[in-house]
């Protein structure tokens, strides 16, 4: 005979753990909701651990010369970030490591005159300035490099430490499930999470679930037999080059297009090995192209960019990724964080950040449109009962941790490199 199924409810079920998920959990556990997290594989496996952790303040949409309603909206997400930084902000963020408090943008060529004009504008007074010739940074002080240097001063984070950081401030209440064996369902209207583990079912119910699951959202919409609000996947193909150059850099080369010609951040392996990892416009034509195509694109763009350096020897890799996002006319970009109730279930909201560095105005939203249904902190069930049941999951590892897995004479392990990161 089968044991009684299990039943717990929280204020909120969240579904999903990337950087939107974690990041409305603190605020939600913060404010004093209950609240556990559902994460079908390891934290922040899909876009949130392939992004390059900038938190910009839309400087980069700015390149067609005006400012549009995206870098409008997210002008003031470094400053939200920098206070959660040091520990003053509606989240805490203080063990999550800066990469660079700064990044570059650089022109190779004349740049067309519209965009010098706007970025010397007062407009930008004081997110941009331009860089002497004498504090450039040493990747682009030799005498071949001929454009116009420029620096923003947006930040980069080490995003599997932020990933850690979020998590961290959870304890107890983030749970890995596995998509075989767990569904939503829908009863007299609302939704609850039905979960088998080791013959014994769980029921979760809760005041609201929240679904960021980044691109698996539609399925889970699907499991409920729905297709709205309606998902656009923007699809990409980043390179990752190892080399073996001491310079870290942060910044955009910026061409004829409205997006960056080549955006460069730079990271290392678990095992010490400096990775570059390129994204910008190559990595947008790059989606349509086979890996090794992208590869021949990617040295042809740096050996004309930086001539002076030397890539012959790097190891060079690709990762297909796809960014999810509310569907937009045309396949626009959408320049806000997207939160919405779900019709037809009054229990259910769903969310897509649209860029990590707006994960704190999803949370916002949220909150607001808990507010507005007045959904507040209540009683609940203990979590111990599903922390006996289902295991926490563990950050996801880094796509060059993957892509350049350590030498074989290399004394880390795989077990070292990941156990640490949670
Ligand atoms: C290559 C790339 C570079 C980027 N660089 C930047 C940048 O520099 N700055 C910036 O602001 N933005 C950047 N972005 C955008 C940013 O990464 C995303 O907007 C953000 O990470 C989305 O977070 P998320 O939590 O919604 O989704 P995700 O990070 O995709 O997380 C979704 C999570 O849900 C889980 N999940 C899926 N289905 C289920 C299910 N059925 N049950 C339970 N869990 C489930 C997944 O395993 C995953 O952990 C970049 C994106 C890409 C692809």
């Amino acid at each position: 005979m089968s044991a009684a199924p299990i039943r717990v409810h929280f204020d909120i079920a969240i579904i999903g753990g990337g950087v939107a998920g974690l990041w409305l959990a603190n605020r939600l556990a913060n404010t004093g909701y209950s609240l556990a997290l559902f994460e079908a594989g390891s934290l922040g496996s899909d876009q949130t651990i392939a992004s390059q952790g900038m938190i910009h303040g839309g400087m980069k949409y700015t390149l067609s010369g005006a400012l549009t309603g995206a870098s409008e909206a997210i002008a003031e997400m470094p400053r939200h970030w920098r206070a959660c930084l040091c520990g003053e902000g509606d989240v805490d963020l203080r063990t999550t490591r800066i990469l660079s408090d700064h990044f570059f943008m650089w022109s190779s060529e004349t740049m067309a005159s519209r965009v010098t004009t706007f970025l010397a504008s007062k407009l930008t007074r004081g997110r941009v300035e331009p860089v002497a010739d004498d504090k450039r940074p040493p990747l682009l002080r030799t005498h071949h490099f001929s454009g116009s240097l420029y620096r923003l001063e947006d930040l980069v984070l080490d995003v599997p430490s932020l990933i850690a950081n979020l998590a961290h401030n959870l304890p107890g209440r983030i749970f890995q499930l596995a998509t075989a064996h767990s569904r939503l369902s829908a009863t007299d209207g609302d939704v609850r999470l039905v979960i088998e583990q080791d013959g014994q079912t769980i029921e979760v119910t809760a005041q609201r679930f929240i679904l960021t699951a980044g691109k698996g959202n539609a399925a889970l919409l699907q499991q409920l037999g729905l297709h709205q609000p309606a998902m656009q996947l923007r699809p990409l193909q980043q390179v990752m080059v190892k080399h073996a150059y001491p310079h870290r850099f942060y910044g955009h080369c910026l061409g004829a297009d409205t997006t960056p010609r080549l955006t460069i951040s730079s990271h290392t392996t678990s095992y010490g090995a400096p990775v570059w990892y390129l994204g910008g416009s190559l990595a947008e034509r790059g989606a349509q192209q086979d890996a090794a195509t992208l590869i021949d694109s990617a040295r042809q763009e740096l050996a004309n960019l930086m001539p002076w350096l030397d890539f012959s020897e790097a190891e060079w890799a690709t990762l297909p990724v796809e960014r999810a996002e509310p569907l937009q006319r045309n396949f626009a970009r959408p320049d806000n964080a997207f939160a919405s109730p779900v019709a037809g279930v009054p229990n259910l909201i769903l969310g897509w950040p649209t860029k990590l560095t707006l994960a704190p105005n999803l949370a916002n939203e949220i909150l607001g449109l808990l507010q507005q249904d007045g959904i507040a902190p209540g009683k609940t069930d203990d979590v111990s009962v599903l922390a006996h049941h289902l295991p926490r999951p563990i950050v996801a590892k880094t796509p060059w941790d993957i892509a350049f897995p350590p030498p074989p004479d290399d004394s880390l392990n795989d077990d070292e490199i990941t156990d640490a990161d949670t």
